[in-house]
């Protein structure tokens, strides 16, 4: 069965993913099973995504009422799911005001929008860093930092630009008249996990200030708890104008937002955007039950907690092994493993041969292994996989020795 699914599956999809061999069927908090019935510990979460484990009780039993009740209807009216998603997301963070889409890039696209709005005839220039990842559409591709992402997509949209992260000097030189705004992820997840240091988007934030630019923070990726707080942005001691969110905001369910502070949604007027599905109740319903277990009581010391002990034993690992391991990256648990620079090229083997032995995470960025796993992990199976990546290790630095 799996390798029928897979041949067909390859004859009639375009060819944009390199997919492992397995036919994933059924999910349940950390680990994923696949068609053979082999078992995976996900330390991946559908890369950030299932970040309250496959299958939560509470968000199938909220999608699964709502989908019964309604699933869909037009921005033109009113829902109960939405209205209660954005209140929560508006109470929660800096923002006053939201828009809603259905995924990261989409999340992005309107952020850009509404700065170039908010920038008015002559401002819509956005500066944005080297080894950044915004998402595949145009926009978003142009506001990508890697050129790995460019080729092939040329010419891009015009009004982007990339400065080095952590030089500010460099990001000041580039401000001009035509600037309307700074994008930037707090963390770089895909650019290979890397933290952007508090001093750095402190600086940020003033040049923000000092030249009435809209500070756009991308938390696609590191939002919805993954590093320990609601937001990244709470770690840094400041707050950004805009921020994007999609991947965990519904634990699987296609959702995307886009919050701002009034000054700058107030930009928007009727007619301005729009998005068919944006908000769907169903969505809606998934991402309240998200959002309403992540808000408990001592849900986030939880992540804090274990995202130190998962460092820890990455740590422990970077010692053990030297000639292979550079430095543990990361917040929270989001973390990233750099390999040495002369055996960078190893980071898609070590990934696969993790796979083989049922253990699910992925390289970023050419440099680091990463580690996403849900947010509800326990210590044992943070042992578990190490005790697995351990043993790929091991395996390797024998080959590279022989
Ligand atoms: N922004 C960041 C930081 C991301 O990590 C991603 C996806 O990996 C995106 C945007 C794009 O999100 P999506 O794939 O939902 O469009």
């Amino acid at each position: 069965m799996e390798n029928t699914i897979i041949l067909k599956s390859d004859s009639l999809f375009m060819k944009t993913y390199a997919r492992f061999p397995a036919v994933m069927v059924e999910g349940s908090g950390c680990w994923l099973k696949d068609s053979e019935g082999k078992s995976y510990l996900d330390f991946l979460s559908g890369i950030a995504v299932c970040s309250l484990g496959h299958s939560h009780p509470e968000v199938t039993e909220a999608v699964c009422s709502q989908a019964a009740k309604l699933n869909h209807v037009s921005n033109l009216y009113y829902t109960i799911p939405q209205t209660e998603v954005a209140e929560l997301l508006v109470a929660n963070s800096f923002a006053d005001r939201i828009f809603m889409a259905n995924s990261g890039a989409e999340a992005n696209e309107a952020a850009i929008k509404l700065a170039r709005k908010y920038g008015g005839e002559d401002r819509y220039r956005i500066i944005c860093l080297q080894g950044s990842f915004h998402g595949r559409t145009m926009a978003t591709v142009s506001a990508t930092g890697q050129s790995k992402f460019h080729k092939g997509f040329e010419p891009l949209l015009e009004g982007f630009c990339h400065v080095r992260p952590e030089y500010i000097d460099q990001l000041e030189n580039m401000i001009d008249p035509t600037t309307c705004a700074i994008l930037c992820e707090p963390l770089q997840g895909e650019g290979g996990v890397r933290p952007l240091s508090p001093e750095y988007l402190k600086a940020v934030r003033q040049l923000c200030d000092r030249h009435d630019l809209a500070l756009i923070f991308d938390e696609v990726q590191v939002g919805m708890g993954r590093t320990g707080t609601l937001f990244a942005y709470e770690q840094f001691g400041i707050e950004p104008d805009i921020m994007t969110l999609a991947k965990a905001l519904g634990n699987g369910i296609p959702i995307g937002a886009m919050l701002a502070r009034e000054s700058i949604a107030e930009s928007f007027q009727p007619g301005d955007h729009a998005a068919t599905f944006g908000g769907n109740p169903v969505a809606c319903a998934a991402a309240r039950a998200t959002l309403k277990v992540m808000l408990q009581e001592g849900f986030l010391d939880e992540v804090r907690e274990k995202g130190k002990y998962l460092r820890e034993c990455l740590n422990s690992t970077v010692q053990e092994f030297p000639d292979l391991l550079r430095e543990v990256r990361g917040l929270g648990l989001i973390q990233g493993l750099a390999l040495t620079r002369q055996n960078m090229s190893l980071g898609t083997e070590i990934v696969h041969k993790m796979f083989e032995k049922g253990v699910l995470i992925n390289f970023a960025g050419g440099e680091a292994l990463r580690f996403l796993p849900p947010l509800v992990v326990s210590r044992v199976e943070i042992d578990q996989m190490v005790h697995t990546l351990r043993s790929v290790l091991t395996e390797v630095d024998g080959d590279i020795e022989a």
